[in-house]
């Protein structure tokens, strides 16, 4: 069951295709972890990293800085709402979640209210895989238990959605205020925690209830930002400013790693002071690296003149149209369709082992002999496309998907 066939070589990408080194051409329905919202190579991009790789690949960001970075940061504190407009740059999700947490902790600090040193987060979450951003995803999809005594003791409720999971978490956030620097959650779909969906006005409700008791708010926009959810940013819909939110994944058009966390005025100035000792102790190698931060204004290019939005909403529609049947196939609990992203959560099954039961390995193989690329996690079957994707192309993911949950279904698909 844990045995894993070997990985399948890919040689070359172009749009929405992966090309293999058996000559195979797979249809990517992963967008690659949420990263290639404009498909893959886009010649806008790769002419813009051609240029900034001719003028300068990279140059430390500690008392200096450049173009690329000052324009960027300006560019998304435009696009964002409210006023979050002091950005850290890193390389990683992980690492801008990371630093949220840093400033969150540290802003209480600067202010002399010290014991603000932990998080609450939901049940489903993900937040990365570095030991700070583990400590706040779901405990079991963190590994919290086999990491006890490395991990920081978080508090951990599930999702505000219903009165009694709104009481108790309005009852531990006042109850714990004076030890907690801030909510840390990913608004409207949590993502690699399987794929669970909830509402604006729960984003809404945390927002109010960490007003009320002066504790922060971290989004986590990594996978939901840049349009996956129907708007450039998920916690538009909810019409919630977070006081940090943290990007990447799809920032730099799944070219470059690159990560940002950024900051509301009142965070920033937190942090101003002539004590050294109460600046923002980050500072990676590679921050604000320029060919990222090249990749990720020729994205926003993109995002500004072509029809990214538009285009999530009709992969959005043609989702719930050819996703929503197989919801009457034996053993799918349930399909869950939010922007572009499409998942179908089957029955683990009787014994399910740390990959939830299904044959993980089977469903992937029938996946790439079907002729698309579509990655099975836990109990989740899921497609997230390139925004770009043609209806065709969509059609034989959606297709690609019925066939395979239907012959695991009829046992067909064993492990
Ligand atoms: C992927 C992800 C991360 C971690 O990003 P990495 O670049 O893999 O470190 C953090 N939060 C969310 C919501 C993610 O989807």
């Amino acid at each position: 069951m844990l045995t894993e066939s070997a990985p399948l070589k890919a040689v070359a990408t172009e749009g929405v295709h992966i090309h293999l080194d058996d000559g195979r051409r797979l249809v990517d329905g992963t967008s690659s972890w949420w990263t290639a919202c404009h498909g893959y190579n886009h010649p806008y991009i790769r002419a813009k990293l051609v240029e900034q790789l001719d003028r300068m690949p990279h140059v430390m960001f500690g008392g200096l800085c450049h173009d690329p970075a000052l324009t960027l940061a300006t560019r998304l504190a435009d696009l964002l709402p409210g006023d979050l407009n002091h950005a850290f740059f890193a390389e990683s999700g992980s690492v801008a979640v990371e630093v949220a947490m840093k400033m969150a902790a540290q802003f209480w600090l600067n202010q002399g209210r010290r014991g603000r040193t932990r998080f609450i987060s939901f049940l489903g979450g993900y937040h990365g895989d570095t030991l700070a951003a583990m400590s706040v995803c779901d405990p079991d999809e963190g590994m919290h238990r086999m990491f006890t005594g490395l991990l920081a003791d978080q508090i951990i409720l599930p999702m505000p959605v219903d009165e009694a999971t709104q009481a108790q978490f309005s009852e531990a956030v006042a109850r714990h205020a004076h030890e907690v620097a801030a909510v840390v959650m990913e608004p409207l779909m949590q993502g690699a925690g399987g794929m669970r969906l909830h509402g604006p006005e729960t984003v809404r409700f945390i927002r109010e209830v960490c007003d009320a008791h002066e504790v922060l708010l971290i989004l986590d926009e990594i996978a939901t930002g840049f349009g996956r959810t129907g708007t450039l940013f998920a916690c538009e819909q909810a019409d919630v400013v977070p006081d940090i939110i943290t990007l990447s994944k799809a920032l730099t058009g799944g070219t470059l790693p690159l990560s940002v966390a950024v900051a509301t005025t009142t965070i920033f100035e937190g942090f101003l002071s002539a004590d050294p000792l109460k600046a923002l102790m980050h500072g990676p190698t590679f921050m604000a690296n320029p060919m990222g931060c090249a990749a990720a204004l020729a994205s926003l290019d993109l995002f500004a003149r072509e029809p990214r939005l538009a285009q999530v909403a009709q992969i959005e529609a043609q989702l719930q149209r050819g996703l929503s049947p197989l919801a009457e196939i034996p053993g799918v609990i349930e399909v869950r369709v939010k922007g572009a992203m499409g998942a179908v959560q089957l029955h683990p099954g009787p014994a399910p082992d740390l990959d939830g039961g299904l044959p993980l390995d089977a469903l992937r193989q029938r996946f790439s002999d079907l002729g698309v690329w579509v990655r099975p996690f836990g109990d989740i079957v899921y497609l997230m496309p390139p925004f770009i994707i043609s209806d065709v192309d969509l059609q034989i993911l959606i297709d690609a998907v019925g066939a395979v949950v239907e012959a695991w279904s009829g046992g067909a698909l064993a492990a």
